[in-house]
């Protein structure tokens, strides 16, 4: 495995302790981006689902699809290492509107309770004419907008945040839903937050691990449950993996949960047994109603 063998895979932004690490990080990320350059990422590319389950019903509400590259002189490089490099290089476009096809085409089968969330880069909104490019994608799609919901990152604000506003006002418009990713971990101000008409944030899986042991953790979670409440917004909570974490989370209030304690992200064709075992039962119900 290409990621294993040269290097860690550190989060993004992380700071690389030792200068030889951090040269090596860079020839990594010099050959991903002379690699992508050429790749068919049409063909290269594919999309895991890892489902967001409300443990009230025990039901699954929705998917997240998740990228992922085989590159035939890399094999299997994580998006957490190619995703930042497309990015850097400019052209996270090649990536995102694949990807975004591909997302629709499989979750235009799903039962209309079930959602997709997809991830967008701050890059795929800051041109007009790329935020028309993808309107023009999801409208082309069997898939309802309305059972969209777009996943951006406090970073994008870094970038000019007057046009990303404007974008995600103009997605929004569309019936899709915007989901605040990674919430906690971000520098952005909460009259940023409070400016954009966002209808989820995602709390961050680093808050969550062993929270039930970590008093600091616990404290923060609560309160980004409260202050997602306090702005109307629903909480989903990212990898959960354990038994114990899930009971506090359900203890504190969050109910929408994500993670490995339910799932691993899936291939399309292992969907419909998950769904079967936590179909979605408010919304069928709610479709027999009408
Ligand atoms: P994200 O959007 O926050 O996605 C959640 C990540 O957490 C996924 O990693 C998922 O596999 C992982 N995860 C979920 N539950 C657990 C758990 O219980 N334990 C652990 N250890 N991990 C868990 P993945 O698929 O490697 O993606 C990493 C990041 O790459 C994503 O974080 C997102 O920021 C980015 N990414 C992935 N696909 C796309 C894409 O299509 N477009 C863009 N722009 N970014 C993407
Ligand atoms: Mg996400
Ligand atoms: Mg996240
Ligand atoms: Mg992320």
């Amino acid at each position: 495995d290409y990621a294993l063998y040269h290097g860690k895979r550190t989060k993004r932004g992380k700071a690389v302790l030792f200068s030889s690490d951090h040269d090596a990080e860079i020839r990594r990320d010099a050959k991903i981006e002379q690699v992508l350059q050429m790749a068919n990422l049409q063909e290269e590319l594919s999309v895991v689902f890892q489902p967001i389950v409300d443990v009230r019903l025990d039901e699954t509400v929705g998917f997240e699809a998740l990228a992922r590259w085989t590159s035939p002189v890399l094999g299997n490089v994580p998006p957490a290492q190619f995703i930042p490099v497309a990015e850097r290089a400019g052209f996270i476009n090649r990536i995102t509107r694949p990807l975004l096809e591909k997302a629709l085409a499989v979750a235009a089968n799903w039962p209309t309770g079930i959602r997709l969330s997809f991830n967008l880069s701050a890059q795929d909104l800051t041109s007009p004419e790329g935020l028309l490019h993808l309107i023009s994608i999801i409208h082309a799609s069997r898939f309802d907008p309305k059972r969209l919901e777009l996943e951006i990152t406090e970073t994008a604000f870094a970038a000019d945040f007057g046009q990303i506003q404007s974008a995600i006002t103009a997605l929004k418009a569309l019936g899709c839903g915007i989901s605040l990713d990674d919430f906690g971990i971000g520098y952005s101000s909460l009259s940023r937050l409070h400016a954009l008409p966002l209808t989820k944030i995602k709390i961050d899986r680093s808050f969550v691990t062993d929270l039930h042991e970590k008093p600091a953790s616990y404290k923060i979670v609560k309160s980004l449950l409260a202050l997602g409440r306090d702005m109307g917004l629903d909480c989903v909570i990212e990898g959960v993996e354990t038994r114990e974490e899930l009971a506090v989370l359900r203890e504190l209030g969050g109910f929408l949960i994500q993670g490995y304690f339910y799932s691993r992200p899936m291939r399309e064709s292992d969907i419909p047994a998950f769904l079967n075992l936590r179909p979605n039962v408010s919304r069928r119900h709610h479709a027999h109603l009408h």
